[in-house]
């Protein structure tokens, strides 16, 4: 591993060493809210927690944040399991603030007695206009004063069911007049008569966030609970609720925060996510333009890769944007390494060599990966009529174009050395066949001294009568500006790329009718491709991962 400066979140947790903690009393805790997919900014905290708990080797909880049963269904739950554990880490235990309902419920009832919470029956207008601003003190509830008694029994009747949505809140009881705003008497529970995931209709009120995100942390003994920076004004709230229910010789889960990261041309809101998927801007949640796990795993990302990109942007203390060139940049580098090349031509010219023997075929040699000896070597078919793509051929060029025009040679790739002689053009003037003539001699690796000569350019091609069709989806950005959300007055559809799949047939060397779904493959010189999912033998499908070189905006 690479040696890099600790972090600041490291240092917290050295200087924590330093001070009163032992080792044995690090544990971490991922925290999703089952409400979506995970995207590329869940990565970050992710490689974050996940990170820290393979360095300090203690335990790391995935804990599912599920107190909103209007959002939160068991299908987000599967999916954020799949896509932790496909980014390769082990969680010690799965954690639902679900399970802790009832501690919840007991604790409130203690703060109900303790005079520390009070059942407000305003509407939440009212609520809201009692609160006051930054720098006007909010009014005390009509309601505030309430005995113990009454508000046991409403609150009771809030859990029963017996009152409707609306119609009470339990607040804790903190001081209206508070600097920071969420200290003003918060509201701790409010009614749902809703079905939960996991609690069906046991439960008719619900946890707001922060009471029940501190005290989940308490309860499964956290040491450290990270979470992204508009989260720092809730500290001190977290504080205040954990004194609430702890004691002082207790251990106590401290919050420190993050910065969200932010991935250039997309959107990291799973609530934005979703609203691509449902107005069918997109086909699902791992539709592979989506800056989601699945989206991209589906489109041929690796675990490697992204926890790469994760560690590289590191963690930082500002929000800023990273640019999704970087993600791409980390994606190609693993399959450079990895990605088995061989040859396709996207958009096909038929080229036929005139003096190669009609009805003849050969089996050429082609190395399965230059980077990678241990890859080995298979066999692609050689005969007179291939294809190379339409852009590979100008009637007639300049010195610059080192691909094929008439007179001049060029080398394809694994074969022969040919040489452009005419054009067969159809009534609309288009080229519909290239006629080229070969020199027998100068087959690649064949030792000959023709075979050694030098020509500036080399192809990639595929034998026509072997070639396999295929349809091969080309993906481009989703948005076409940096950051689509960022303007809060303006909706970020309007900046969609409306050029972010095309849809192609190419024609691809035969040996990849045998690719499964998931395989990877460099197509080359032009990029890396693997097999989609909806793939079959019968309807093959490819997903264009990465272009081979940044080819945006040029
Ligand atoms: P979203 O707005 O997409 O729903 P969220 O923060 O509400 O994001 P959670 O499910 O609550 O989503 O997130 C789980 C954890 O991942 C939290 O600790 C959260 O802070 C962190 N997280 C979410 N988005 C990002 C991001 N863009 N960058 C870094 N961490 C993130
Ligand atoms: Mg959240
Ligand atoms: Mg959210």
């Amino acid at each position: 591993e690479e040696k890099r400066s600790l972090n600041f979140i490291e240092q917290i947790i050295e200087e924590d060493l330093k001070n009163d903690y032992k080792r044995e009393d690090l544990q971490f805790r991922f925290p999703p809210e089952p409400n979506g997919y995970l995207h590329i900014g869940h990565a970050s905290s992710i490689c974050l927690n996940f990170g820290l708990g393979e360095k300090y080797n203690a335990p790391v909880n995935l804990r599912f944040d599920d107190t909103n049963p209007i959002k939160e269904e068991q299908e987000y739950v599967d999916a954020i399991k799949r896509d932790v554990e496909w980014l390769g880490f082990e969680w010690a235990k799965e954690c639902y603030a679900s399970d802790y309902f009832q501690q919840l419920y007991d604790w409130a009832v203690a703060m109900i007695k303790s005079g520390d919470a009070y059942v407000d029956s305003q509407t939440s207008e009212a609520i809201a206009e009692q609160k006051g601003t930054p720098t006007q003190a909010g009014k005390n509830s009509p309601y505030r004063d309430r005995s113990v008694e009454e508000n046991l029994e409403l609150f009771q009747k809030m859990k029963d069911g017996e009152t409707r949505e609306g119609e009470h809140v339990l607040r804790a009881k903190i001081d209206m007049a508070a600097k920071n705003m969420l200290m003003r008497d918060p509201v701790m529970y409010r009614t749902l008569h809703r079905k939960h995931h996991r609690t069906g209709n046991n439960w008719m009120i619900y946890p707001m966030y922060d009471w029940a995100h501190g005290q989940s942390d308490f309860i499964e003994a956290v040491s450290h609970s990270f979470c992204t920076l508009e989260f720092l004004p809730h500290r001190e709230l977290y504080n205040w609720f954990l004194e609430k229910v702890s004691s002082s010789e207790d251990f106590r889960p401290k919050q420190r925060e993050f910065a969200r990261r932010n991935l250039s041309h997309t959107i990291v809101s799973k609530r934005k996510l979703l609203h691509l998927v449902e107005k069918g801007i997109v086909k699902s949640w791992d539709d592979p333009r989506m800056p989601t796990i699945s989206g991209l795993r589906r489109r041929g990302y690796t675990p490697a890769s992204i926890r790469k990109f994760a560690e590289t942007i590191g963690i930082a203390k500002r929000e800023n944007i990273i640019d999704v060139s970087l993600l791409e940049f980390c994606i190609r580098e693993d399959l450079n390494k990895t990605a088995p090349r061989v040859m396709a031509v996207l958009d096909p010219v038929k080229l036929v060599i005139t003096n190669y023997p009609e009805g003849e075929e050969e089996w050429l040699e082609a190395e399965n990966n230059p980077e990678d000896e241990s890859a080995g070597r298979r066999q692609v078919p050689f005969s007179r009529e291939l294809f190379i793509e339409q852009e590979d051929f100008k009637e007639e060029a300049n010195r610059k174009f080192f691909r094929l025009s008439l007179g001049k040679e060029v080398r394809l790739k694994n074969a022969y050395i040919i040489k452009g002689e005419n054009v067969v053009k159809n009534d609309a003037g288009e080229i519909t066949e290239i006629h080229c003539t070969y020199d027998p001699k100068s087959r690649s690796g064949s030792g000959t001294e023709e075979s050694m000569r030098k020509v500036k350019g080399t192809l990639h091609w595929v034998s026509a009568k072997h070639a396999v069709k295929a349809e091969v989806r080309l993906y481009d950005r989703l948005f076409t500006v940096e950051s689509p959300d960022a303007d809060k007055d303006k909706d970020f559809l309007d900046f969609l790329n409306p050029e972010s799949l095309k849809t192609i047939t190419a024609y691809l060397e035969p040996g990849l009718k045998d690719a499964e779904p998931g395989d990877r493959f460099q197509f080359q010189r032009l990029g890396y491709f693997n097999v989609d999912k909806e793939s079959t033998k019968e309807a093959p499908v490819f997903n264009r991962t990465v272009t081979l070189r940044d080819s945006w905006g040029s």
